[in-house]
């Protein structure tokens, strides 16, 4: 390294990256990468994967290259790196020709550090000469799950990625993913040829996110209740099943004055590409969307990821609700559930046209999605449990907060359960829940009247419970398997073999009572809880209007560069500066997120907003 002093990894953090110390096993993968050995690294969302890379690149000689699946995201990322004073470039179909010899050229000067590439790049013979003649001093594979064909985000082009260890044995390779099973981890090691690779497999604990399922009322009056009292003006993922209902939902919140925008498949390309370039520019915006968005989304500062719709599978509840809180600041991930949710999916899975082995299996995720909705138990810990992790309560989910009371439901699931079985016998009748209900309540409508319901022995039997309750029954029911949703096509229930031994009081059965939403219970919440963005939920009166000072000047500081707002300040080191108050720049240089390039450009404009002056973004005022 003729002359270039040499850097040490945590010279590299500190200066360039403006951080004290690195997290986790960030160290350890580091030195095994900068030694020149293989690694596969296992950590979630927002637990810091990119500098396990990015700094290898750096006090490497030659250029890292990394393959990402991510095209619409290598602009921001360049951005940011070299808005850190990282040289660092991209190639993809998206550049014109002249853009991309640029590239290759600066490539092959050695006057970038870091490359971006696309996967379906390097099977072209023109890549890999190309390849061949840069000094390449490390290979990184972003989002190495892509590779596991049982996975859900399977990519063709990443099978062709064992070509690196074959062709440039000496660079040594570091896969990345946030999938946790044991088995997409040995796929990824198979097919990319990794066996000597070192493995380091973090927490998937995100402890900063505060977990919460409540019972599907009034859905868009909870959602937005949920952002006026606690995430007012922030950034935030709402995840719908359908597109209808992603448009619906995107358009009232807007109606209720919700910087809201709507993304899935079904848009125009254009639309959607300037709906999630708002999204991560702006401060504040509101993403509603299909699971088509999100892989691979950085912005650090999404404050809460709400589920409108039951997810199918823990594995994607995790990933999606992981896109909250990359910052390491309070998030919350809520989600509405109810009834018609278990019966919608349990008939989707009945009514699919896959083989009964899959069937099982789309079965077997949703039993244990449905088990976390009900469970009595902390809502993380059975989470990291069903990813293998030990862990304690955690104080942070709605079952840790507020206990769910448990109850005795056997009696009341008999009630039900014998209708059910009376109407069928005595005449070979089945009915949804709506019908079953209004019968245990004694209601005399006009369907109950149509059918002579209120001729049963059951009619009535009911009355010591609510409606919202008893949906909460039968929704309980279904979740354990002691009801069905029948194929008939018409959401009717039906007995299972599981039933039998409740009817004949041989099964008790155990329920826990649904948090009860009322009218206004929002709002408590809004007046106890300081309203406002979560990001500042620890600070003073005087260091939140300061903060909210920094927040304005970094807007149009970011829209004057165009880039992401996250990318000149996190919200975590806005934060820190309200509360520290730095006077000079030395002062400004020691919190954690100021960086030596950041210091220089944008030091004076900060200590100015401290001061309480009004920095323009830009010396020369636009009018
Ligand atoms: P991942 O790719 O694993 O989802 P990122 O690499 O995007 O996570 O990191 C998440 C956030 O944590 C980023 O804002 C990053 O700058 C920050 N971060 C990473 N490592 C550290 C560290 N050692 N100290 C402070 N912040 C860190
Ligand atoms: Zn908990």
């Amino acid at each position: 390294m003729g002359g270039v002093p040499e850097l040490t990894p945590l010279d590299v953090l500190r200066t360039t990256f403006g951080y004290d110390g690195f997290r986790g096993e960030q160290e350890a993968i580091i030195d095994r990468v900068v030694g020149g050995g293989d690694a596969l690294v296992l950590m979630p969302t927002g637990g810091g994967k990119s500098l396990c890379y990015q700094i290898p690149a750096m006090v490497r000689p030659g250029v890292g290259v990394v393959v990402s699946p991510l095209i619409a995201l290598m602009h921001d990322q360049v951005t940011a790196l070299e808005n850190l004073g990282v040289r660092a470039g991209f190639l993809n179909s998206s550049q014109s020709p002249d853009e991309q010899r640029t590239v290759e050229r600066q490539a092959l000067a050695g006057e970038i550090d870091l490359l971006y590439l696309a996967p379906e790049r390097l099977d072209l013979a023109r890549t890999q000469e190309f390849l061949d003649r840069v000094s390449v001093s490390v290979f990184a594979i972003d989002e190495a799950h892509c590779v596991s064909q049982w996975g859900h985000d399977f990519r063709p082009e990443y099978l062709k990625l064992s070509v690196l260890g074959r062709r440039w044995p000496a660079v040594p390779r570091i896969a990345l993913t946030a999938t946790a099973t044991p088995a997409t981890r040995r796929e990824i090691v198979e097919r990319l040829g990794l066996p000597d690779a070192r493995t380091f497999v973090a927490s998937f604990d995100r402890p900063n996110i505060g977990y919460r399922i409540e019972p599907k009322q009034q859905p868009l009056r909870q959602l937005v209740s949920l952002i006026r009292a606690e995430h007012d003006g922030d950034a935030g993922i709402v995840y719908c099943l359908s597109r209808t209902s992603v448009e619906a939902t995107a358009a009232s919140l807007v109606k209720e004055g919700i910087d809201a925008l709507p993304y899935h498949a079904g848009l125009p390309a254009s639309v959607r590409s300037a709906n999630q370039s708002r999204f991560l520019r702006a401060d504040g915006v509101v993403m509603v969307a299909t699971i088509a968005f999100g892989m691979g989304i950085d912005k650090p500062d999404v404050r809460f990821v709400a589920h409108l719709d039951l997810p199918r599978s823990i594995e994607g509840y995790y990933q999606e609700t992981g896109r909250a809180g990359r910052d390491g600041l309070p998030a919350t991930a809520w989600m509405a559930y109810g009834l018609a949710d278990v019966v919608q999916q349990r008939q989707m899975i009945t009514g699919s046209e896959g083989s009964a082995a899959h069937k099982r299996l789309l079965g077997q995720h949703l039993d244990a999605m449905l088990g976390l909705c009900e469970t009595l138990r902390c809502r993380r810990q059975l989470m990291l449990d069903y990813f293998g992790e030990a862990s304690q309560a955690c104080g942070n989910c709605d079952t840790c907060v507020d206990p769910p009371t448990p109850w005795d439901g056997t009696v009341a699931a008999q009630k039900l359960l014998s209708t059910m079985v009376r109407l069928k016998r005595e005449r070979n009748q089945q009915f949804g829940a709506g019908q079953l209900i209004d019968i245990l309540l004694g209601r005399r409508t006009a369907r109950v009247e149509q059918w002579r319901h209120h001729e049963l022995s059951t009619f009535g039997i009911g009355t010591e419970l609510i409606e919202s309750q008893w949906r909460a029954v039968v929704r309980q029911l279904l979740a354990a398997g002691l009801l069905a949703v029948s194929s008939d096509g018409h959401h009717t229930l039906e007995i299972t073999a599981e039933s039998w031994p409740v009817l004949r009081g041989e099964r008790r059965v155990p329920l826990r009572e649904d948090a009860v939403v009322r009218a206004g219970a929002g709002r408590k919440r809004a007046a106890s809880a300081v309203k406002g963005s979560a990001a500042a939920g620890d600070l003073s009166t005087d260091d939140r209007a300061l903060f909210e000072r920094l927040r304005a000047w970094r807007s149009e500081t970011a829209r004057d560069a165009s880039v992401p707002a996250y990318v000149v300040f996190p919200d975590a080191t806005l934060a820190a500066i309200a509360r520290q108050r730095p006077a000079t720049l030395d002062a400004l240089f020691t919190i954690s997120g100021v960086g030596a390039k950041k210091l220089e450009s944008y030091g004076d404009a900060v200590l100015t907003v401290v001061r309480g002056g009004e920095a323009r973004a830009d010396a020369a005022p636009r009018s």
